[in-house]
């Protein structure tokens, strides 16, 4: 059979960040210290093939915190908790290590900060995803309110206007934030706003990488699961650009070939809690329909690296 060409534009970067690098080492070495099982409190991150290779080596994921059994390790996910999980966790005595992206982290001091100064805290982002649960929980239920979208910056009334402060979600469009903030800014004018961005440079790098590219292609596949937030922005991304067939694939198996007929430059992207292993699966399964020219675009080097907590440096991530 004659294959057609295709020209693969790889964007650069793309994939794990250092916050899903830093959780998933978590974990690992939660497990060479103390052994199978360790409890994982929500998906370490989105993505199920990595928690499946973690559930092979012995770690446990449950949605709440009474599913731990008394005297087991427990990790809390790259997204952030709620003050009130750690609480529980000391009372129960669990031993437990928080994953929680230092990004993240930075978010809820933030909020915290300004809760403390007396002001009414603002958080953009996507209800019920557990980052925004997480940031909310850092508050008392008064001090902070959630804006999703537009229409609800144009729509939210505050009891003073003149003590507002506004942190976001680490994983949101850059762009829709940017309109959101712009709205709250007019009705607002006092409001105060993060010293240094919240959408974190990884979110940020992917969504540049995406916009260096969307033009160019007929379709761009972004690897990624259905609940991470900063896969389905890509997507949104790659739309906003004028690439009409954008689509989140989890692995090659999703990819849907009738819908890519006559497609010649795909792009492909991946997101911040998405494997390269996938990214190559993809690629290979595209080698094996068309003849492939890959062109990698890379808008930025990424070398940011978190540490893992202090009572975990000394012990390897695998057991060899
Ligand atoms: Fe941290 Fe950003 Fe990665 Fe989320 S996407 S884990 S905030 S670096």
């Amino acid at each position: 059979m004659n294959k057609n060409d295709l020209t693969i534009l790889l964007a650069s970067p793309r994939g794990f960040c250092a916050g899903v690098d830093r959780a998933i080492e978590i974990v690992e070495r939660a497990l060479v210290k103390h052994g199978a099982p360790v409890y994982v409190r929500h998906e370490i991150v989105h993505n199920r093939y990595v928690v499946e290779s973690l559930e092979q080596k012995g770690a446990v994921f449950v949605k709440e915190l009474d599913q731990v059994p008394e005297g087991l390790p427990v990790i809390f996910s790259a997204h952030g908790v709620p003050k009130s999980v750690p609480a529980a966790a000391q009372a129960r005595e669990l031993l437990y290590f928080d994953a929680t992206c230092p990004l993240v982290s930075k978010v809820h001091r933030e909020a915290e900060r300004h809760e403390k100064d007396g002001r009414m805290v603002i958080l953009i982002g996507h209800a019920g995803h557990p980052e925004v649960i997480g940031t909310m929980g850092q508050l008392d239920k008064g001090s902070i309110v959630l804006v999703e979208t537009e229409e609800d910056a144009e729509n939210l009334s505050v009891e003073d206007p003149n003590n507002l402060a506004f942190v976001t979600q680490t994983t949101l469009s850059v762009d829709d934030t940017a309109s959101i903030v712009k709205i709250l800014m007019r009705r607002f004018p006092n409001m105060l706003e993060p010293k240094k961005e919240d959408i974190c440079y990884a979110t940020t790098n992917r969504q540049e990488a995406v916009k260096a590219i969307a033009t160019r292609c007929d379709a761009l596949l972004v690897i990624g699961a259905p609940n991470s937030s900063n896969s389905k922005r890509l997507v949104e991304v790659a739309y906003k650009q004028g690439c009409e067939k954008a689509a989140l694939v989890q692995r090659a198996t999703d990819i849907k070939w009738d819908a890519l007929d006559g497609v010649k430059t795909l792009g492909i992207t991946a997101g911040a809690s998405a494997p390269e292993i996938l990214v190559e699966e993809v690629i290979d399964a595209f080698k094996d329909h068309y003849n492939v020219s890959i062109e990698e675009i890379n808008i930025r080097d990424e070398n940011v690296i978190f540490k893992v907590p202090k009572t975990l440096l000394d012990t390897p991530a695998t057991k060899d």
